[in-house]
């Protein structure tokens, strides 16, 4: 039997309720489908940064679908992680603290809202999940490739097992991740085999885009054997990126992105520039090996530290040096 807050879920049965957040009025939506057979317990969570909307309406349609007939084991969606941000102006912060919550992991229980937030995702939900499925999409302002990242900083064995479930999406392009901080990083570092996935951005997103993402979940879940019925995919070939580099703005000004996200570029290539009201180049990008662009802002208005653009490698060495 599984527990999450005040409320057990038992086999066969399903679960839809807040979440508490620890010391903190706010509460987060979430969903829990268990099937009569034991199996892994897989975490979805959505909207860690709130305005990533398709990946929040995928958990939302996902966990109405799947009944707990259909699964071997439990399936638990965090709907919105940061409903702060959800429905506001905000970028990707939590805005009462103004920190970025996929930042903030291991969490505080008498921290910020973002740590507190942080606190209970890992202590409610990442501590009884053998898996970990985190996505997120273009903020309302930037734009993204389709593509998975996968825990990199983890023992061996939990990075070949969540490569495996990026492989086992669908999408073109894998990442390779060696941050620490996110919230699937930090749950890899846990033990938990761990993938973050990106689609779409700006705030919207179309009906296909959403039956993709959908999809691509899907085939993780049947990966891991816990929608019943439904065989693995067919493996695709995809791209390993082991090499990503990001670019912040240095100044505040105006940002002129000179590719599209899923647009390759040769080692030399101008990828963007930012510029002041009078026209001045302050700052260009240029990319430091052969690569393909994975995300990037794609409003004008940027500030000092904000980030441009996201790139990976696609050829090994990828040594800017060299
Ligand atoms: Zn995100």
């Amino acid at each position: 039997m599984i527990q999450i807050g005040m409320h057990q879920l038992k086999k066969g049965g399903r679960l839809q309720e807040m979440l508490p957040v620890v010391n903190h009025e706010l509460e987060l939506p979430f969903c829990a489908v268990s099937g009569e057979k034991e199996g892994p317990v897989v975490l979805i969570s959505a909207g860690i940064h709130g305005a990533e909307y398709i990946g929040i309406q995928t958990a939302m349609e996902l966990s109405r679908e799947i009944k707990p007939s259909q699964v071997n084991g439990t399936i638990i969606f965090l709907l919105v992680a940061n409903p702060q941000a959800a429905s506001s102006y905000t970028r990707l912060f939590v805005p009462e603290d103004g920190k970025n919550l996929n930042r903030m992991f291991p969490g505080k229980k008498d921290g910020t809202l973002s740590e507190k937030i942080a606190y209970t995702i890992e202590k409610e939900l990442q501590n009884q999940a053998d898996f970990y499925i985190d996505l997120h999409a273009g903020d309302s302002h930037e734009s993204v490739m389709p593509f998975v990242y996968y825990a990199g900083a983890a023992k061996e064995k939990v990075s070949e097992a969540s490569r495996k479930m990026a492989e086992a999406t669908g999408m073109s392009l894998r990442v390779r991740s060696s941050a620490t901080t996110g919230s699937y990083n930090f749950a890899a570092i846990q033990g938990i085999p761990s993938i973050l996935m990106e689609r779409g951005g700006g705030g919207v997103f179309g009906l296909k885009e959403l039956a993709s993402y959908k999809q691509e979940v899907k085939n993780v879940l049947a990966h891991l054997r816990v929608l019943k019925d439904v065989s693995p995919p067919a493996k695709k070939f995809q791209t390993e990126v082991l090499t990503a580099s990001y670019i912040d703005s240095e100044h505040q000004g105006f940002w002129y992105p000179a590719k599209k996200p899923g647009e390759t570029f040769q080692k030399g290539e101008l990828l963007g520039t930012v510029k002041d009201v009078w026209g001045n180049v302050l700052q260009a990008c240029y990319g430091q090996y052969d690569g393909i662009i994975l995300y990037e802002t794609v409003i004008m208005g940027v500030r000092k530290g904000d980030s441009l653009i996201a790139y990976g490698c696609t050829s090994n060495p990828c040594d800017p040096n060299s």
